[in-house]
Parts: C-alpha cells; structure tokens; sequence
C-alpha cells in the first residue's frame, strides 16, 4: 500500500450537524466518513475514495467528531482510537446512525475479534495493513447493498395484508417480521408521529423493556428495502420522538396499491 500525501478532504465539523439526520442515498456520489486518528492512513483512503468511487468524503481524527457528522452511506471505522477504544466506537456509531454500514478497519485481526465485531453490528471488516484496492472493493461491495445503479421511479408498494407481504414492482420485500410489523405500525396510521415507545409496543408487545433505540435499526433497514430512494418520504424521523408514515396511504384489506 503506498500511502499519498495529505488531500483537503472535509473534516467534521458542528456546523455538519444541520445536515440530514438520515442519509439520502445518491447513486453518484455515495456518501463515505472515514474515521481515524492516523493521518497518514485517514488522508490515503479518504483520497483513494474519492478518486475511484468519487465519493463524498468526510474524515475525522475521532469517535465524537465522528458522531457529529452527517450519517453517510459507508462509515470506514479505526477501532483504535484516542475517546474510544475496541468495540465502543462501534456501538455508539451504530446506535447513532443505525442506516450506515460499516466498515471496520483495524489491527486486531483474530478471527474471535471479526466476529465479535460483526456481533456488534459491524458490516465487514478490513485488517490492517490492509491494500487501500481490497478497502476499495469491500467499501464497493457495501455501497452495491444500497445504492440502486440508477435512480429508480417511485416504488409502486403493494400490501397484501392477508399474506404479510409488501410488494414492490409486483415483487415481495424480503422483510424480516419484526420489520414488517414496524411497517404495518406505521403504513396503518399514515400522517400520525409513533414515539419510539409507542412503535415498539406495538410491535414487541407491552412487556418490552430494552434499549428504545433498538426501533432505529429496523426502520433503517425497513427503509432500504421499501425503496432506498424514496426512503424518506415514505417514512419521516419526528426528531427527539419517533417516526411517520408519510408515503402513499395503502389499503390494508386484500391488496392496497398506491404509486
Ligand atoms: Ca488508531
């Protein structure tokens, strides 16, 4: 790996934080955040990044600057860094932006250390020193799991209430039931905000005592799957309280179908 000398890539800063809460997924230039505290390796894979997927890169030195970015499509994670050590920085990103995937790069590389670290919501994982072609690759791959290759027309959803099923272009989503169940929270109220504890007692049931934000990760995925790019108009984030239904009212008896 030959290491390039630095590039003004954008650091994090608070005034990032107006910017979406969720990603937008764009098709051209997806959205990278490197975080790590070498600047050597953070300068070298935030300037590879850019030049061969033209990503939008943003690179920060550590966990909380990290956190005050904008969600990305792809966040590249040092697990060493000097606020947060191992497997911490990766559950805190993961818990603050539940939709980006993420890639772990890191010199503990045992095979117990991947798999934790997958365990812990890590999407691939790179061991140092890695080829910034292999990081390319797996940032790639990650990026194939939800960008579309082109800008899709919105969604034609169908709801087949009867069979549990969503269907989008004629063809069911692969959602698991916990996400359906998210989904048929939300799409039978279109219009009204569900807190995070509203949602998941309807959807856990009312004996759930856990982490609220557990409700984050599967509207994130639920997202994706209902249409990467009309994620946020078919369902809004109601900062600080919960989440909308906001796409086409879908009828629940039989076969509902709106564009
Ligand atoms: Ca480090």
């Amino acid at each position: 790996m030959a290491f390039q000398p630095a590039l003004a890539t954008r650091p994090c800063h608070n005034s990032l934080m107006e910017a979406r809460e969720e990603p937008a997924t764009r098709a051209v230039h997806p959205a990278v955040l490197v975080i790590e505290d070498d600047g050597v390796i953070r300068k070298a894979v935030a300037r590879h990044l850019e030049e061969s997927l033209a990503a939008d890169v943003r690179s920060c030195a550590d966990l909380e600057a990290g956190l005050r970015a904008p969600s990305p499509d792809v966040i590249v994670l040092d697990l060493g860094l000097p606020d947060a050590d191992g497997l911490e920085a990766l559950v805190r990103l993961r818990h603050a932006m539940p939709s980006a995937l993420i890639l772990v790069a890191t010199a503990h590389g045992t095979l117990a250390d991947r798999v934790e670290g997958l365990r812990q919501g890590a999407d691939d994982y790179v061991v140092k020193p890695f080829s910034l072609l292999e990081l390319e690759a797996r940032v790639q791959a990650l990026l194939r799991r939800r960008l579309p290759a082109v800008a899709p027309e919105p969604a034609e959803l169908l709801w087949d209430e009867g069979a549990r099923h969503v269907l989008r272009q004629g063809e069911p989503l692969p959602l698991t039931p916990l996400e359906y169940l998210v989904f048929s929270a939300l799409a039978s109220r279109p219009g009204q905000a569900l807190s995070r504890p509203e949602l998941l007692r309807l959807v856990i049931g009312p004996n759930f005592y856990g982490y609220e934000r557990l409700i984050d990760v599967h509207v994130g995925h639920l997202r994706h799957k209902l249409c990467a790019s009309d994620a946020f108009r078919y369902i809004a984030t109601v900062r600080g309280y919960g989440y909308r239904w906001d796409g086409p009212e879908l009828r629940q008896e039989g076969s509902g179908r709106a564009r």
